[in-house]
């Protein structure tokens, strides 16, 4: 079976219908690229910064960052790189960052991610400043994390407009055209795709928050593990949204949450419109292997069907029924 899956890594990325779709690595650690280049990733659909945060007791500063997006850009040999933004918080955790306020009782629902880097600009600055000047050596994609409403984006692209400003007078390189994207990963994002597509070049659903925050699940208490449903129809409704807002305003929607590299879920998804995958790299090929035996026209047919009727149905009846596409 490795081998077979070896094989699949030269063939073009199209399902049998001929529909292009994109692969792309989910990457914690810049060692990880190459795992993301033997396994044919057209490039780095996610870039979880926060490992650059972790385990140490200060702050990187900017040439910190810089180098580490450049080294990465140079082993990505012309391969698109979308830097996320910090993401701490909950899962995600900055010893330089331990304050006081930080054991609330809700700490999924309190001040991280890009909160966090509104409230405390000095934080953001540093990072936006070298994905920006990064953008100058390669393609780079610069994406903000767990945005709840449109006044978040406006108040990060006014920092990105007056850092490039800044930029200018330092006499630094960036490419002013870099794409900036959000996150769709909380119900009031999804809900207003549109408004969100409006602003951004592109949009990326992150299945595992969008999960947590739909269905009142934390996605790390084993306790829930069982009410955690990629597949509930709550779900499948705000990932439907966000293709559509994209679709609509000529925006490319991606996906970057556990479940674009979980075989289960992948005829489903291509049915309902994605064509951007994002995943761990050793998810790549067996989500290849599905995608070019699929006929996308019968699975968009058969979706449209099932979502006629879509808050009756349950995940187990709904994964059957795209069996037998
Ligand atoms: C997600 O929430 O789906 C996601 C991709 O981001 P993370 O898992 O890093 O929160
Ligand atoms: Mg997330």
């Amino acid at each position: 079976r490795q081998g077979r899956l070896r094989a699949l890594v030269s063939r073009p990325t199209r399902t049998r219908d001929g529909v292009e779709i994109r692969l792309q690595a989910n990457l914690e650690l810049a060692e990880d690229v190459e795992l993301a280049k033997i396994n044919g990733a057209h490039g780095v659909g996610l870039y979880r910064t926060e490992f650059l945060y972790m385990n140490r007791s200060d702050l990187p500063d900017e040439e910190e960052h810089l180098a580490d997006y450049s080294a990465m850009l140079a082993a990505l040999d012309g391969r698109p790189l979308t830097i996320r933004t910090l993401d701490l918080g909950v899962d995600k955790h900055c010893e330089a960052l331990a304050r006081p306020g930080s054991n609330v009782s809700n700490p999924a629902l309190g001040l991280r991610a890009i909160r966090l880097c509104l409230k405390e600009p000095e934080l953001f600055r540093p990072q936006v400043r070298a994905i920006l000047r990064a953008s100058a050596l390669g393609p780079v994609r610069l994406m903000l994390p767990l945005v709840t409403s449109v006044h978040e984006l406006d108040r990060a692209l006014a920092i990105i407009a007056e850092l490039k400003r800044q930029l200018d007078r330092d006499g630094l390189a960036y490419d002013d055209a870099m794409p900036v994207g959000a996150m769709i990963e909380v119900p009031s994002a999804a809900l207003t795709a549109r408004a969100i597509a409006r602003r951004m070049d592109f949009l990326s659903i992150g299945t595992n928050d969008l999960i947590q925050y739909t269905l009142a699940t934390d996605r790390l208490d084993d306790a829930v593990n069982d009410l955690f449903d990629p597949a509930h129809p709550a779900i499948l409704r705000l990932i439907q949204l966000t293709i559509e807002a994209g679709r609509a305003l000529n925006v490319p929607v991606g996906m970057c949450g556990e479940m674009a590299g979980d075989p289960r879920f992948t005829r489903l998804l291509l049915g309902m419109g994605l064509r951007e995958f994002s995943m761990q790299p050793g998810a790549l090929l067996d989500i290849k292997e599905i995608l070019l035996d699929s006929d996308v026209g019968a699975l968009a047919r058969r979706a449209e069907r099932l979502f006629a009727q879509i808050d009756e149905l349950d995940s187990s009846d709904l994964l059957s029924a795209f069996e037998s596409v």
